[in-house]
């Protein structure tokens, strides 16, 4: 039966203020979550193509709710990001990467997300430069990833605020490469120090010509301006040997480790066998 168009409408409207409340009440949970302790840490090793060697871990936030369990990060950072919740929420990420970086008993790099609000934020740099000096992490440890849409939103302020970290010592990562609309004039005009490569490029490499000669060229173009390009997203050892074939130098995602906690030795568990 076809429901009146007002009761069509009702409903919607029931549907809009339902998502709306859970929205607020997700929104204030999250500027509780800090104070509870509700956050903790996983890391997903990064490596060498040829080597299978760590070179890196990528932090990677983790929200406990008592109530809802787990909730993903993509739910909950956009909602972080609206509210302004994100930035004493990624200042506590940052400090609690590179106090437990510190302890590591090996001197990988530990790669930290951005998002757009913090680096709009004009004190960022000032805060990094504090963090580092409290936990005392060597600054060439700590490796910073900004996606393009968020370093877009104010490019001036951006541009400077990275050249601020960049001079601590501190290295910076363009993530999801490749998605973004202009990404070739973001490379111009920022100084990466490395070029990750969108995961939807390792789901389509194995399938699609297109996107091979897409990833050779981004290869290629990586290779001569000089910053190293790991692919985000390695699921399989085909696309593994893919990227071995094509001198990409670095790689990340489940078939060479899952992110999870890491143990406090800093000893990393070795990558699962080959299949
Ligand atoms: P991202 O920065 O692109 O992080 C990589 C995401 O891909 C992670 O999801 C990771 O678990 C997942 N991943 C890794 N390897 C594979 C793989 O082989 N296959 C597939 N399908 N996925 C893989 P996660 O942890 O759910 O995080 C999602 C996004 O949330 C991140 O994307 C990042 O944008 C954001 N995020 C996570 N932690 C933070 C944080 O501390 N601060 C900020 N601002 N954003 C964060
Ligand atoms: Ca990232
Ligand atoms: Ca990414
Ligand atoms: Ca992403």
């Amino acid at each position: 039966a076809k429901m009146a168009l007002r009761e069509r409408i009702c409903f919607y409207e029931a549907e809009m203020d339902e998502a709306a409340r859970s929205r607020r009440v997700m929104t204030a949970a999250l500027w509780e979550a800090l104070e509870r302790d509700e956050f903790h840490l996983h890391f997903q090793v990064q490596r060498k193509v040829s080597s299978n060697e760590v070179t890196g871990l990528e932090v990677l936030l983790r929200w406990r709710h008592p109530e809802w369990g787990l909730v993903p990060p993509v739910k909950f950072i956009p909602l972080a990001e609206e509210c302004g919740a994100i930035v004493p929420i990624g200042e506590w990420v940052l400090r609690a990467a590179c106090r437990e970086a510190a302890t590591w008993t090996m001197p990988y790099k530990v790669a930290v997300n951005l998002s757009a609000v913090q680096l709009g934020d004009e004190h960022l740099a000032a805060h990094v430069s504090a963090i580092l000096a409290e936990t005392g992490l060597d600054p060439r440890r700590l490796e910073l990833e900004m996606t393009e849409t968020a370093i877009v939103v104010d490019k001036v302020r951006s541009l400077h605020t990275l050249q601020q970290i960049k001079a601590l010592g501190v290295s910076i990562a363009i993530d999801d490469f490749g998605v973004g609309y202009s990404s070739l004039e973001t490379l111009r005009t920022f100084p990466f120090d490395r070029i990750k490569l969108d995961r939807s490029f390792m789901t389509e490499v194995e399938h699609t010509p297109e996107s091979k000669a897409i990833l050779r060229a981004i290869l290629a173009l990586g290779r001569s301006l000089n910053i190293p390009v790991l692919a985000e997203g390695v699921e399989t050892r085909v696309q593994l040997d893919i990227l071995g074939v094509e001198g990409c130098t670095e790689a990340q995602g489940y078939f060479l480790g899952r992110p999870g906690p890491i143990p406090t030795d800093g000893i990393i568990r070795p990558a699962p066998p080959p299949v």
